[in-house]
């Protein structure tokens, strides 16, 4: 028997103290009410359960997995399932608050969860990962549903994982339940344009910014940090855009060409590579690190949290900064990137064109009927454009950063809604 102990967590950028810092601000600028702050502060509901899993070799191996429900006042509680070795309550707690805020600023009718299990899906099989999956959902039969909590993909998971989860929860309801969950593969009831969502998302509140900046995209540089689903989808998007990607990476590496990165290339490198885009030779080497603060108008940090800190803020050269990633700037640093006139387009707004999709699919998952992807692109970018503005001319009104101004526009919904609705 085997067990993955939680890694210790990053005390120095907590990203749930990140994000109760945010929290508190904004509650500040709201006046909010002491009984209502209580409530939204805290998680509604956390669950750990322990999942023993039959490895290839024949031993048991038991993971610990978390799913958070931090709010279900807008609605059931929507949010992604990570896969990862980093893993640990707090991060999940602080990525479920982020998805109750997250869904407040696009206006859909949901609450914020999130889930995660501690472990390496890159070095565990197929059997071992689909065994996982069906153990963790059956774990949680009870609180999973279409009108309760909907799980998603995140890091480490994807179509193939959600298609496990529904057929599991499935099996436990006695018939198929495809509403249960969302990004799954089109046969299955997945929607057209939920890979690139997020990825669509980004690239439409980039541009919204650019466009309030005066920077013209077709002369503008930008640098993608991480190649997954969000990174590589953002990247091409702007590239068709106008905008020059000079720089791209993943955690083995990052890659600057100042003529431009082929992303075309990049791609089948990283898809006949092990999905990595270690010893691709269309630029040079350079760090993780490095690619933070390079010299480009743009910088979209779209792999973890907490990257952007108070130690790199300052060397910062992008004039925008747009976080396709949840969490990647510390709290501690916004304040460095406010005061040299960084703008910051937050997760919470700029990332949210997934669950937008994401609500898109249960919607056509519930009326039994499929939009075709013009009418799910159309309304994907409208959302984000309407959402972008309220942002902006909130972040206006109050002269505040546009993080600060997500957060105002989010809580105040919240907040109103509970008003509504009450405590016991
Ligand atoms: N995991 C994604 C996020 O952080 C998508 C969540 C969803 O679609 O429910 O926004």
């Amino acid at each position: 028997m085997a067990y993955i102990e939680p890694a210790p967590i990053k005390d120095k950028h907590n990203p749930f103290e990140s994000m109760m810092v945010r929290f508190n601000d904004a509650a500040k600028i709201l006046n909010l009410d002491d009984e209502t702050y209580e409530v939204l502060k805290r998680p509604h509901k956390v669950v750990i359960v322990s999942l023993p899993v039959t490895m290839d070799n024949g031993k048991i191996q038991v993971f610990e997995g978390y799913r958070v429900i931090h709010s279900n006042i807008l609605g059931p509680a929507k949010g992604g399932i990570r896969y990862d070795l980093g893993v640990h309550l707090d991060e999940v707690k602080a990525l479920a608050a982020w998805m109750t805020w997250k869904c407040a600023v696009v206006d859909i009718p949901y609450g914020g969860a999130k889930g995660g299990v501690i472990c390496d899906p890159r070095s565990m099989s197929a059997g071992e990962l689909e065994r996982l999956t069906r153990a963790y959902t059956s774990s949680l039969v009870d609180v999973f549903g279409p009108d309760q909590d909907i799980p998603a993909p995140d890091m480490g998971t994807g179509q193939r994982e959600m298609a496990w989860l529904m057929d599991e929860y499935s099996k436990a309801q006695g018939r198929t339940v495809n509403a249960v969950v969302t990004g799954k593969p089109l046969v299955l009831g997945g929607s057209l344009g939920r890979v690139e969502a997020t990825g669509r998302g980004v690239m439409v509140s980039t541009l919204a910014a650019m466009e309030k900046m005066k920077i013209n995209p077709a002369k503008a540089t930008c640098a993608v940090q991480g190649f997954g689903n969000v990174g590589s989808n953002t990247a091409i998007l702007l590239e068709d855009r106008g905008l020059k990607i000079c720089g791209i990476s993943d955690h083995t590496g990052a890659y600057w060409n100042a003529d431009g990165i082929d992303l075309e290339k990049a791609v089948a490198y990283k898809n006949a590579n092990k999905g990595v885009l270690q010893g691709f030779t269309g630029g040079d080497l350079i760090t993780n690190d490095q690619l933070l603060e390079m010299e480009v108008d743009v910088l979209i940090p779209a792999a973890k949290e907490d990257v952007i800190t108070p130690e790199n803020a300052g060397n910062i050269k992008a004039k925008l900064i747009v976080e396709g990633a949840n969490g990647p700037t510390a709290a501690a640093a916004d304040k460095i990137l406010f005061e040299n006139k960084v703008a910051v387009v937050p997760d919470i707004l700029a990332n949210a064109g997934g669950v937008t999709v994401s609500y898109f699919e249960w919607v056509q998952n519930r009326i039994g009927y499929k939009w075709p992807l013009d009418r799910i692109n159309r309304r994907t970018d409208r959302a984000m454009k309407d959402a972008f503005e309220t942002v902006y001319q909130t972040a206006v009104n109050y002269k505040i950063s546009l993080r600060l101004a997500a957060y105002v526009v989010a809580i105040r919904k919240v907040a109103e809604t509970y008003k509504f609705r009450g405590g016991y």
